[in-house]
């Protein structure tokens, strides 16, 4: 595959975390109409805002994260971070892209919760109008937060559910608070008939991945760790569960420490559906077109298998049967 093309190619992107993916010019801007200090030179900045390839874990990645969050804490930064997203994300020829965050990160200045989501709301919006990217976002609550205060998330979630969130999921510490922590805030996002999304298998183990299917995931984010425990693959092929692996994000937070122990293959060639995603293009330095040029370096994937990984993703995506229909035609039109 050439780069040139696979960037041209419409793409889709369902697991992107605002917060991770803002472009270090695009923070400056914030920082300065804020008043908030950051290194004037540009490889300071890089070196506090991109993960190293050899980071000890996730903890390690995830402090990448403190000097952004430090940015995003009123309705202009939020909505011009969105904005941010959708334009790289029309660069790359991205048709659909989902993106996340966790409001509760953002109300340290004191934004309300719902102001949090209207402003990032306002600036995908505004990306869609000038680029013509079509975008939702899925709401995420910390698994590190009281369980009340991530119901409340899960509550906004179905308040915002016409105005373009369309799902859930929980990030942050897996290891600490396994899936089943959240049975009861999951059970009331079943009854919410909220579309869920969980991160599962990134650290911890299978059956983490396992259990967030038991508690109403549809797809799991990351996913690896369930490589070593195939007795669940019939599970997710039963249940037609979209794992979103994220290469370089997976590598760098060592889910797996050698590109040998990556399960790209093994889920395939296990019949199990995957989507390619960025997780977060900042912090893992990488993009869209970055992620499948590695799968074709790694392992000669072809512009078909690339098609196949993006229908994967529409048919696993948070919208409408008749927006799938649109996507499809686009792609296969395009491929
Ligand atoms: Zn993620």
């Amino acid at each position: 595959m050439k780069r040139e093309r696979v960037k041209k190619l419409p793409k889709i992107e369902l697991h992107c975390h605002l917060d991770g993916s803002i472009r270090p010019e695009t923070l400056r801007k914030i920082a300065l109409q804020h008043n908030i200090y950051l290194p004037s030179e540009q490889d300071q900045l890089k070196n506090l805002l991109v993960a190293p390839q050899d980071c000890q874990n996730l903890s390690d990645y995830l402090e990448r994260f403190d000097l952004v969050l430090t940015c995003l804490q009123t309705e202009s930064a939020l909505k011009a971070a969105a904005f941010d997203v959708i334009s790289q994300a029309a660069e790359e020829n991205i048709y659909y892209i989902e993106v996340r965050f966790a409001p509760s990160l953002h109300t340290k200045k004191g934004l309300s919760l719902p102001k949090v989501i209207t402003a990032v709301l306002a600036g995908l919006e505004q990306g869609q109008q000038q680029f013509g990217v079509k975008s939702n976002a899925l709401l995420c609550g910390m698994r590190h937060e009281e369980l009340s205060d991530i119901a409340k998330i899960v509550q906004l979630a179905d308040t915002f559910k016409t105005d373009g969130i369309v799902g859930f999921d929980l990030a942050g510490n897996e290891l600490d608070f396994p899936p089943y922590t959240f049975e009861e805030t999951l059970g009331l996002v079943e009854q919410l008939k909220i579309p869920l999304t969980l991160h599962a298998g990134e650290c911890g183990c299978g059956q983490n991945v396992a259990d967030a299917v038991y508690l109403g995931a549809k797809r799991i984010g990351h996913g690896i760790a369930v490589k070593d425990s195939p007795n669940y693959f019939p599970l997710l092929k039963e249940k037609d569960i979209l794992i979103e692996m994220c290469p370089t994000s997976n590598l760098q937070t060592k889910t797996v420490t050698t590109l040998a122990d990556y399960p790209f293959r093994l889920f395939l060639d296990a019949g199990i559906k995957v989507c390619i995603n960025t997780d977060n293009r900042t912090v893992s330095n990488t993009t869209l077109t970055d992620e499948f040029m590695k799968l074709y370096e790694w392992y000669g994937i072809t512009y078909a298998d690339m098609e196949q990984l993006n229908h994967n993703a529409i048919n696993g995506a948070f919208i409408s049967d008749e927006e799938k229909r649109t996507l499809h035609e686009q792609l296969t039109n395009n491929y």
